[in-house]
């Protein structure tokens, strides 16, 4: 089966610095595919560039056949690759449904609505008139990954979204982002919980200063060569 999104000799750099060093990535429809490294290995760079936040040259990045590498943001939107950014990032003065919403200006044809989310995360339809700001961790967690199903992606990226739950909740949100990829959804996630992206993704990549130190069935890969990829020792 061919990629949905790959990467190519993909560079990038923040003025001088150069952040990553040409990387060779692919996804394929319906996977969920781990990234993780150490701090500073660039894997919020590596989503920055290839969601139109950096520049890149189009070559470098190509979602269903098409090079799409230094679109901006919102045409990556528009062609179908959705973000659930680290640290969530609602609308503090809008309720839940309103933050809901916010995700749908862009929306593309497709299946999500409101009472698909609610479906997904029946909590949130409880709390849809609370402001967002006032539910717990998991809660908000599960409003940034409504709020990017809203726009009807084909691609979720999802950056840390364990960051400081409990893991109960964890496996919750996990549980919903399998169902939603059996649906027909493709998820890449940053995660920096070795052992849930071990379990959750079918594949798994590990950057190490900018590179790919390794890549592999996530099924298969021993842990030693997991921490040898991850701290280079
Ligand atoms: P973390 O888990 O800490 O988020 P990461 O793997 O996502 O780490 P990046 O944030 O992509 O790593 O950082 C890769 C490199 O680029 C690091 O050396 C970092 O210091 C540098 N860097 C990141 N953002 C900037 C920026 N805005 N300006 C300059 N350098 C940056």
């Amino acid at each position: 089966m061919s990629a949905l999104l790959s990467t190519h000799a993909l560079k990038a750099w923040y003025g001088d610095f150069q952040a990553l060093f040409g990387i060779d990535f692919e996804i394929r429809a319906q996977e969920i595919v781990a990234i993780i490294g150490a701090n500073g290995a660039g894997k919020s760079t590596f989503l920055k560039a290839i969601t139109g936040v950096l520049p890149v040259a189009p070559g470098n990045v190509v979602f269903k056949g098409r090079p799409i590498g230094g679109r901006k943001a919102h045409r990556v939107v528009a062609e179908g690759i959705a973000m659930v950014p680290e640290g969530r990032r609602l609308f503090p003065s809008l309720s839940v449904e309103e933050n809901l919403c916010m995700g749908a200006y862009a929306k593309r044809p497709g299946p999500w609505s409101l009472e698909k989310v609610y479906g997904l995360f029946p909590v949130l339809k409880e709390k849809r008139k609370v402001p967002g700001t006032a539910l717990s961790g998991g809660q908000q967690q599960m409003v940034a990954i409504g709020r990017a199903l809203m726009s009807n992606p084909e691609l979720l990226i999802c950056d840390e979204i364990s960051l400081g739950l409990a893991p109960t909740v964890i496996k919750e949100i996990y549980a919903a982002l399998e169902r939603i990829t059996r649906d027909g959804l493709t998820a890449i996630i940053v995660e920096q919980d070795v052992l849930t992206a071990e379990r959750v993704s079918q594949r798994l990549y590990c950057f190490q200063e900018g590179r790919v130190s390794l890549q592999g069935n996530s099924r298969d890969l021993t842990h030693e060569q997991i921490s040898h990829a991850y701290f280079g020792v």
